[in-house]
């Protein structure tokens, strides 16, 4: 696994050191008034102008909303600005899912997917531009890692699609945000559970803690971590393989957390009332949908109350020889884990079509 020493934010990005507003959680910016000689009120009535209406220039903000000479300090160059990126474009794909790809300002690129489900719109956002931990049949792995997000870059996603959501006059739906975009989250725990406050905060979004969920690979040490929190976004775990050795070769981040230290870690994780774990297994022709790989599979997901999501293989060019299972398959090995007393699931990835299926998500930088 390679982990970068110091982070090419701070390496090659003097510029960036200039936070966006996005990036400050409601403390922070009223901190931040306060600083400029204005109330903890103008900061919550800014907040809300951003968090929760999704606005886009300071200009747009109404005069009777916030004191002029705020209007005024807002629009000094030394302000934060409001909008964390250089450009965003929207791919629809047929099936009604959109992907976004997103120009930071150091011209790296980033992307999230917007899927409509009924009632609920799922927002999968990236918490980094490419990935550290290499796994064999991800794209983003593929791309190696370039920097972390910032808060305000993973907020400004969740903005971004809730925005297209208003504009299509579908603002009525609920919220699921998954960080299931590129990048490794709880490789960027700091900033993801900074996003996290900001997307449940009372005068934001106010999304809901189980609104939330976040997807690791298995760094335990950060699962723990956020297990400490008193607040924190629902745990989503990948597994790809039911043995060390076959997880080490296409998850190398199973030689640092193996198997049985990652499923005991899960064992203690603290859940709330009713929470499960979700076990995300990409199935792969050949590779994992043995008869055995059902059988461990179903036994791993009983040890903690967890629900089993088999994830067809999303074929891609940096995965030569990963291929998805046909349908008999899927359906084969999804029944054997029901029959085994796993609760499971069959994730059909949206946006095929746009590259925006899990593991396809592998913007280059321009
Ligand atoms: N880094 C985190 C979250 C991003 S990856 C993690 O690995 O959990 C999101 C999900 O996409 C993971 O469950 C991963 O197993 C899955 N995935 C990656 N590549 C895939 C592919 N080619 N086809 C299907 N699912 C894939
Ligand atoms: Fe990174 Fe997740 Fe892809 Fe693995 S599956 S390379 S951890 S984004």
């Amino acid at each position: 696994m390679s982990q970068p020493t110091s982070y090419p934010w701070e390496r090659n990005e003097p510029a960036r050191r200039r936070r966006f507003l996005a990036d400050y959680g409601f403390d922070e910016l009223a901190e931040l008034l306060e600083g400029w000689g204005f109330k903890r009120c103008n900061a919550r009535d800014l907040f809300t102008r951003v968090q929760r209406r999704g606005l886009r220039r300071y200009g747009d903000i109404e005069p009777h909303v916030l004191p002029r000479a705020l209007l005024t300090r807002l629009a000094a160059a030394d302000a934060p600005p409001l909008e964390p990126f250089a450009g965003v474009e929207d791919h629809l794909s047929a099936d009604g899912s959109v992907k976004c790809m997103y120009r930071l300002t150091d011209g790296l690129k980033v992307e999230s997917v917007l899927m409509p489900h009924g009632a609920y719109h799922t927002y999968c956002v990236s918490s980094q531009a490419g990935c550290a931990l290499g796994c064999g049949f991800c794209a983003t792995g593929a791309m190696g890692f370039r920097r972390h997000l910032s808060p305000g870059e993973i907020v400004g996603q969740v903005l971004h699609m809730r925005r297209l959501d208003r504009r299509s006059g579908k603002g009525s739906h609920r919220i699921n945000v998954v960080f299931m975009g590129m990048g490794e989250p709880l490789h960027n725990l700091e900033n993801t559970l900074a996003a996290f406050d900001i997307l449940t905060h009372p005068y934001g979004l106010v999304l809901s803690e189980k609104d939330v969920a976040v997807s690791t690979s298995g760094l335990v040490p950060k699962i723990e971590e956020m297990g400490r929190r008193p607040r924190r976004p629902r745990l989503m775990v990948s597994l790809a393989a039911t043995d060390d050795e076959a997880r080490s070769a296409i998850m190398p981040v199973n030689r640092a957390y193996p198997l049985e230290t990652l499923l005991a870690a899960l064992e203690r994780y603290p859940l709330r009332k009713r929470e499960q774990i979700m076990l995300s297994y990409v199935l792969i022709a050949g590779v994992n949908d043995r008869p055995e790989d059902a059988e461990r599979l179903a036994a791993m997901s009983r040890r903690f109350p967890s629900i089993v999501n088999l994830i067809p293989m999303n074929e891609h060019a940096d995965s030569p020889g990963m291929a998805e299972p046909a349908e008999e398959r899927l359906q084969w090995f999804y029944r054997r884990l029901k029959r085994a007393g796993a609760f499971t699931t069959i994730r059909r990835s949206r946006g095929r079509d746009v590259s925006g299926a899990c593991g396809q998500l592998a913007a280059v930088a321009s």
